[in-house]
């Protein structure tokens, strides 16, 4: 047993394996339940109205279908962390995980003073 930092409440607590403080998972396991209960009886819902009627923040409804943990229950997608497609799990596309899109590194940034100056520029363009 370690002393680890919760990584979503930031309390101090044992670890013991599982990732989130005793509270966390508590509370993880309540939202999750409400979730599921919701899809099942509204199988087509997307991720706004089971927000909407759960209370269950979009970023935790979000995690679950990363985990596949809603795979069974309904057909809700997130998006690829790199290209933004719609995936039913995880963190990438099929294509990002192959590492297809590896290859387009970001293009050099401009500095921030030439981000300014555009900025500017727009501004004084539209008064
Ligand atoms: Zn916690
Ligand atoms: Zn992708």
């Amino acid at each position: 047993m370690q002393l680890k930092n919760c990584p979503r409440c930031g309390k101090l607590f044992s670890s013991s394996g599982r990732g989130l403080c005793s509270q966390c998972l508590q509370e993880d396991a309540r939202d999750y339940d409400l979730v599921r209960t919701y899809l099942r009886k509204n199988p087509g819902a997307n991720m706004v109205e089971v927000n909407r009627e759960t209370g269950v923040e979009l970023g935790k409804i979000e995690e679950f279908i990363r985990q596949g943990r809603l795979l069974s229950y309904s057909k809700l997608q997130v998006a690829c962390e790199i290209c933004g497609e719609p995936i039913t799990g995880g963190r990438l596309c099929d294509d990002c995980r192959r590492g297809f899109r590896s290859e387009e590194s970001e293009p050099e940034k401009p500095g921030v003073k030439g981000r300014v100056h555009l900025e500017r520029r727009r501004g004084g363009g539209l008064s």
